[in-house]
């Protein structure tokens, strides 16, 4: 078939409408070669207002029912830009004002609906479509989970009133830090402790090593703290008192 043909546009958008409600659904616009080999809306032919295959058959399979068959027919026949419609044995027409006749033809289109539009610029250009079943609703979003979802553990923790922290034991001027020496003090414990309590990755072992340093100077930088890797009083008074924020 050399012709550049287009499906008449009021069954174009009601085959979109069908797709709509059974995206699996199968609509043929050109007809199988018993069709093709006499004359039927499902040939292209040239109407006057362009080039156009005038018929569908939605084929009951896929999604598609007999109950939708027949809520089908329901909701074309009589319509201004529908000529006639099969299905089951049975055809209406515009011709004779609509009312059901036993089809005569070979093919009793036991297993699909016919649908031929009227030859019409009008009804080429109905835009209406169909409604032979309700939409399909929107799948219902799941609720979203609120962004930053913590374990109930972890709002356990947050809601606890901070702790007032412990007097710091070195003095407004000393400070914890990986050369003090001896490594090993109270307080360091005492902090680690405090550290793992709040979540971080930290062994109370009270030894100040190189991953001591390491998780201090990322909690100083996680509280807009100076960032040393030293346990000084300020830093000492965030490990308790600071909002729990990771
Ligand atoms: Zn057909």
């Amino acid at each position: 078939m050399a012709v550049n043909w287009r499906l008449q546009g009021n069954l174009k958008v009601i085959s979109a409408h069908i797709k709509k409600v059974c995206p699996k659904a199968t609509v043929y616009s050109v007809g199988d070669a018993s069709h093709q080999s006499r004359t039927s809306d499902h040939n292209p032919y040239n109407w006057g207002y362009g080039i156009v295959v005038s018929a569908i058959d939605v084929m009951i399979r896929n999604g598609f029912t007999k109950t939708d068959a027949k809520a089908l027919v329901k909701a074309l026949k009589g319509r201004s830009d529908i000529q006639y419609i099969i299905y089951d044995g049975v055809i209406w027409s515009r011709s004779w004002g609509w009312t059901a006749k036993t089809y005569t033809g070979k093919d009793k289109h036991r297993d699909h609906v016919h649908v031929s539009a009227r030859h019409t610029k009008a009804a080429d250009q109905d835009k209406r479509g169909v409604k032979f079943r309700p939409d399909p609703q929107p799948n219902k979003t799941l609720p979203k989970p609120a962004p930053n979802q913590k374990s109930n553990q972890e709002k356990a923790r947050d809601n606890k009133p901070a702790p007032k922290a412990p007097v710091f034991p070195l003095g407004p001027n000393g400070d914890y830090h990986e050369a003090a020496n001896p490594r090993f003090k109270p307080g360091v414990k005492q902090f680690q402790q405090q550290l793992k309590d709040r979540g971080w990755d930290i062994k109370a072992d009270g030894f100040f090593g190189d991953k001591t340093t390491e998780v201090v100077r990322a909690f100083q930088k996680e509280k807009h703290l100076g960032v040393d890797g030293r346990v000084g009083p300020l830093t000492w008074k965030a490990i308790w008192e600071a909002k729990v924020t990771k």
